[in-house]
């Protein structure tokens, strides 16, 4: 996956992923959007409506240059809401939140199993 961080130009992996040069991070929707439209994961129902990797590249280029990308105004709010979708918080973080907070009871039961089969 090829993103661009829409404030510096830089190229990162994943649209959401905060920036490792600037360190923007997109988090209001239209930053989504933005972000989502400079990257290889905008497709809309398995529909790839991104840019070519080349084309990205020389935008992340010019937007390292100091010119910032003009983005189609009607397109970013086309694609708000289609962002907050794709680029909410990943199933797999998730879970691991739910197992981070399952795992202590679950380890105190086994711990009891443990001190009741001692004692036998
Ligand atoms: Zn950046």
């Amino acid at each position: 996956m090829l993103a661009i961080c829409v404030r510096c130009g830089n190229v990162k992996r994943d649209p959401s992923a905060r920036c490792p040069v600037c360190g923007f991070r997109p988090q209001a929707s239209m930053d989504k959007a933005k972000s989502l439209i400079l990257s290889t994961a905008y497709e809309v129902d398995g529909e790839y409506r991104g840019k070519a990797r080349e084309e990205l590249i020389s935008i992340a280029q010019a937007i390292g240059q100091g010119h910032p990308y003009a983005f189609d105004e009607a397109e970013v709010r086309a694609v708000v809401t289609y962002a907050e979708r794709v680029l909410a918080v990943p199933t797999k973080r998730l879970v691991l939140d739910g197992l981070r907070w399952l795992l202590p009871p679950v380890l105190a039961l086994v711990a009891v199993y443990v001190v009741l089969f001692w004692n036998k």
